[in-house]
């Protein structure tokens, strides 16, 4: 995800504000001097669906490219969990570079994809839908810009295949916009819910055995067929853990809980208030046979 800030005045993004139907110059090829240099020195959040895809082409589970291919890193004050992609042993530059470009070209993450453009999505107060606006990145080593060839917003999206990327991640994109705009409301979240994120997130597989549990399924009521789609589609595993964050994060009721967890949950409730209730009445049996001691 490409985060927006405030341009400084040596900040490399030019403050103009674009559309999908604006025009912008820009051209990065192989034949470029530059070739390569933006790689060279990376620092490049990952996205659910980034991972999906490379530890699809390495032939992965999810925890063993989180493990070989990334750095933990926060998301917001609170430490929500993110990945970035880990450099090159002792270098800034990306251990996925090769002299002939990029190692896995079709599988790069969005970020990548995204360059030299920033993304920035904002809610406008009362609306129900975030709206995007780009930016273009202006770093000295690039000479892309110096390039003749021009297009739209919208073209260089097609370009770089960066629709199916937002498409996807479009739900946790608006969970984390969500949580940093909310402040204090939502305050921090407990360190289980920090763990369900990162599984929900970035470990498919294994958030995938989490939700064939006896013990998940006992709690959430899911149609059988879209069990048996998430057994095997990973997408639908994501949009599925997705909407599971927005219920644990922000109570937003997006999956049915079984009646009888619900029951089982007061029951649980009632046996702790009574079990505190004894313990109360035995204090205080305990405390007045001291009085009655202390009468003798
Ligand atoms: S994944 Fe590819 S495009 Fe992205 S930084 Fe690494 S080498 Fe460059
Ligand atoms: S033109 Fe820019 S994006 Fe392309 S290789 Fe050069 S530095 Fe990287």
């Amino acid at each position: 995800m490409n985060e927006f800030h405030e341009p400084k005045p040596s900040s490399p993004i030019v403050p103009v504000q674009l559309g999908l139907d604006d025009k912008f110059q820009f051209h990065c090829h192989r034949g470029i001097a530059c070739f390569n240099k933006c790689c060279e020195n990376i620092d490049i959040l990952l996205t659910p669906y980034d991972i999906l895809r490379l530890k699809k082409r390495f032939g992965l589970t999810a925890r063993e490219f989180i493990d070989r291919y990334t750095v933990d890193c926060t998301l917001d004050a609170h430490g929500m969990p993110g990945l970035k992609l880990k450099r090159r042993e002792g270098s800034t530059a990306c251990q996925f570079l090769t002299s002939e470009g990029c190692g896995v070209y079709a599988d790069r993450p969005a970020a990548c994809r995204y360059y030299a453009l920033g993304l920035m999505s904002m809610r406008k107060k009362d609306s129900p839908v975030e709206e995007d606006s780009y930016f273009v990145v202006k770093e000295a080593h690039c000479l892309g810009h110096l390039e003749p060839k021009v297009q739209t917003i919208r073209e260089y999206r097609i370009e770089q295949g960066v629709d199916v990327y937002d498409e996807i991640n479009r739900e946790w994109k608006r969970i984390i916009l969500k949580k940093r705009s909310s402040g204090p409301t939502i305050g921090r979240p407990s360190q289980r819910s920090f763990e369900l994120f990162f599984l929900a997130s970035y470990d498919v597989d294994g958030f995938r055995e989490f939700v064939k549990s006896t013990s998940f399924q006992e709690v959430f009521d899911i149609a059988p067929d879209e069990l048996e789609a998430m057994a095997s589609d990973d997408v639908k595993l994501l949009q599925f853990g997705f909407r599971l964050l927005k219920q644990v994060l922000f109570g937003e009721r997006t999956i049915a809980i079984r009646p009888s967890a619900v029951e089982k949950r007061l029951q649980r409730y009632q046996q702790k208030l009574r079990e505190m209730a004894e313990r109360k009445a035995q204090q205080l049996a305990e405390e007045q046979d001291h009085v009655y001691d202390s009468l003798d």
